[in-house]
């Protein structure tokens, strides 16, 4: 049964478009489709969008969260055809056009699957019970709590062996997340452990990276791997290549050598598969849970369905034959392509098929360190991170957000100083309950 919940433009004679997911995708959408033929309902299982390359300085205590998240109700508030519903998306069933939700099922005449990606454990069931995770606002402020809680914790234990066990912090995947968040984690080791905890050393603080590959930023130019590489190095990351994670448990992480690393924090950044919705299995591949769409991000034939961003994996492209890389980039630009498409349909327009011009790519490595990958052209250090500083901030969502992020910046180069580390919700492990609260 279709929920009988009232929409403010119920009466507009208008197809029915629903968007699931305000992500990049999802949030350029309905700003696309705003003042449009069509009547668009934007349903997100949470009540802000996240930006979310900046998650790691959450994490980090670097930004607040508010400066990173904008609350979907400020954005579709003054948009006439558009409304929002907080509501998780639990299935679609084409036949019938309705999508369930937690709060009952919604009708559709266009539907529009946006509902990027979550991370992926390769089916290692031990490390998705224990290891943390960075996708979302809540998921970003664990990591903070936990760190901090790490140490306050190890201050009270007497055993070196132990203190050092809570203070060795392991990054799986040396993509540009864990990369940004291991050289987060080392200005925080030379910064803020060295100085306000004085009755520690801070050489017992470790930062493991780890990943598989024999580099690290594995889709960049080798000269910006290598960079990145001194880089950590420089700011005392220990980097393992080549290495395979096998497990864990609440205080050791496995290693395919057989070898083990002692540690209460290990942080998973090694891999995403799509998140995709339940109903529409025959349409997507099941390994990349990425839904199948042709050159206009229809999937699979369905009529009046489509997908965009991280979930969807569109055909036609010949520069990229195996589908387009998971980044915001791409979300925005299909979602543009996508209004575009459907204002085409609403006016009897010529449909053109989806190309994604590569703007490049780049991560940052701690204050004064970055590497950018432009075209052919590659380049690294100061220049590089205050390129990566301002692309971040303009892509912010509102001009509250982006006056918050540079002021804090501003802040922090000025002061050396990570200010809101604040454990404003302890963090309690889900298999360890040992540190709660601490
Ligand atoms: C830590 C991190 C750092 C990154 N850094 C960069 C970077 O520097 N540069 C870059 O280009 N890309 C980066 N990315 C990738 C980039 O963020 C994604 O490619 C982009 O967010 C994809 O956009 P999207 O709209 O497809 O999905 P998302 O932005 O993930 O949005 C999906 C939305 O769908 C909602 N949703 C999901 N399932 C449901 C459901 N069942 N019901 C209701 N709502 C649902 C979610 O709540 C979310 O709001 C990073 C990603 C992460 C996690």
């Amino acid at each position: 049964m279709p929920s009988r919940a009232k929409l403010h433009y119920d009466n507009l004679p208008h197809p029915k478009v629903v968007v699931v997911g305000g992500g990049f995708a999802g949030l350029e959408l309905v700003q696309g489709l705003s003042g449009q033929p069509y009547k668009v309902l934007l349903l997100d299982r949470q009540n802000h969008h996240c930006f979310q390359p900046l998650l790691y300085q959450v994490a980090t205590a670097s930004l607040s969260a508010d400066s990173i998240a904008h609350p979907f109700r400020r954005t579709v508030g003054p948009m006439s055809n558009v409304a929002f519903r907080m509501a998780n998306v639990t299935a679609v069933d084409a036949d019938k056009k309705l999508v369930y939700t937690d709060h009952g099922a919604f009708e559709y005449d266009i539907l529009i699957l946006a509902t990027g990606s979550r991370t992926n454990f390769f089916g290692m069931r031990d490390l998705e019970a224990t290891a943390m995770q960075l996708k979302n606002i809540s998921q970003a402020l664990d990591i903070r709590s936990d760190f901090l809680q790490d140490f306050e914790a190890a201050l009270y234990l007497h055993d070196e062996a132990e203190k050092r066990s809570y203070l060795n912090f392991v990054i799986v995947g040396a993509g540009p997340t864990g990369v940004e968040l291991a050289g987060a984690l080392a200005e925080i080791k030379r910064t803020v452990l060295k100085r306000e905890y004085r009755e520690m050393e801070s050489e017992w603080m470790r930062i493991v990276l780890i990943d598989g590959n024999d580099r690290v930023l594995q889709h960049f130019s080798e000269e910006s791997s290598a960079d990145a590489y001194r880089y950590l190095r420089e700011l005392g990351v220990e980097v393992m290549l080549n290495t395979r994670v096998t497990g864990c448990d609440d205080d050791r992480l496995m290693l395919g050598d057989g070898t083990t690393i002692d540690t209460h924090t290990v942080i998973w950044a090694a891999g995403v598969i799509g998140a995709a919705v339940p109903g529409l299995e025959g349409a997507m591949n099941e390994r990349s849970g990425r839904y199948n769409c042709d050159e206009h991000g229809r999937v699979g034939g369905l009529d009046g369905i489509y997908a965009v961003g991280d979930v969807a994996s569109y055909a036609g492209d010949p520069e990229w034959p195996k589908g387009h890389p998971q980044v915001a980039t791409v979300a925005i630009q299909q979602a543009q392509h996508l209004v575009a498409h459907l204002k085409a349909r609403a006016n009897g327009g010529r449909e053109k098929p989806f190309r994604y011009r590569n703007k490049g790519s780049m991560a940052t490595i701690g204050r004064r360190r970055a590497v950018v990958d432009l075209g052919k052209r590659q380049f690294g250090g100061t220049f590089a991170w205050l390129l990566w500083m301002f692309v971040h901030v303009m892509q912010l969502v509102s001009f509250r957000n982006r006056f918050m992020v540079l002021m804090n910046w501003a802040w922090k180069y000025m002061s050396w100083r990570n200010t809101i580390r604040l454990i404003i919700r302890p963090y309690v492990r889900r298999s360890n309950t040992d540190t709660a609260g601490a």
